[in-house]
């Protein structure tokens, strides 16, 4: 019982946050072989989920401030959904319809955290879940885009490319993680899905900028304060 029990002056600043009511965050983990190897994570069967609550959202716009609870704060960014009607149990063929919006975001992740929860078969949300730690860039209509098994994304960090990804190499395409996320919890207008990161996860430090691009497209723009 120590620092962790107090905020800091700069974490008790407003983050701006525009919630929509009652909107959730599902997660998905190890979607991407290519990541899970580089955390030494086993290849999942069946998708791998967690949730962010609405207040971890951070809007664009806002820099990302490094929280004091951790010294490993990694970038995980990911293709994400916006969910633009209510369902439960929804088919696969069917899932499209039920996402209204693509977009690109990061999954901000306190790393050296996650494998203290992990190594004791804990709960991640400490790591996954705090404030600021759902990033949430531009969205565009999901009707922009013909084939949502082929969009192409990365990111670079300082002007250079760190990820390149293709939701072609989901371990679990998004109809699938539509489908499965609904069987447990059921989607809402509103809700957001982190579909899983590609390879090549790091630290972002102050002064840091990341840039995501969907489909060669600008999608969003952060410093790291
Ligand atoms: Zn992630």
């Amino acid at each position: 019982m120590h620092r962790l029990l107090f905020c800091s002056g700069a974490e008790k600043t407003e983050v701006g946050f525009e919630i929509k009511a009652g909107m959730k965050i599902i997660c998905v983990g190890r979607n991407y072989a290519d990541h899970a190897r580089e955390l030494g994570n086993e290849v999942p069967e069946e998708p791998v989920l967690f949730m962010k609550p609405d207040s971890a959202v951070m809007q664009r716009n806002n820099p990302f401030v490094i929280p004091a609870i951790s010294n490993d704060i990694h970038y995980e960014c990911e293709l994400i959904l916006k969910i633009g009607r209510n369902g439960k149990c929804i088919e696969q063929e069917f899932a499209h319809r039920y996402i209204s919006e693509i977009g690109l975001g990061i999954d901000f992740t306190a790393r050296d955290l996650q494998t203290d929860l992990k190594s004791k078969g804990l709960p991640w949300e400490k790591a996954k879940a705090f404030d600021g730690s759902a990033y949430l860039g531009d969205f565009k209509p999901a009707s922009d885009f013909a084939d949502l098994g082929d969009l192409s994304f990365e990111m670079h960090k300082n002007g250079i490319p760190v990820q390149v990804g293709n939701t072609a190499h989901m371990l679990h395409s998004i109809p699938t993680l539509i489908a499965y996320i609904s069987r447990y919890f059921s989607l809402k207008m509103g809700d957001v899905v982190f579909t899983g990161t590609p390879a090549g996860v790091g630290p972002v430090h102050r002064g840091d900028e990341l840039k995501g691009f969907l489909e060669g497209q600008p999608m969003f723009q952060v410093r790291v304060r």
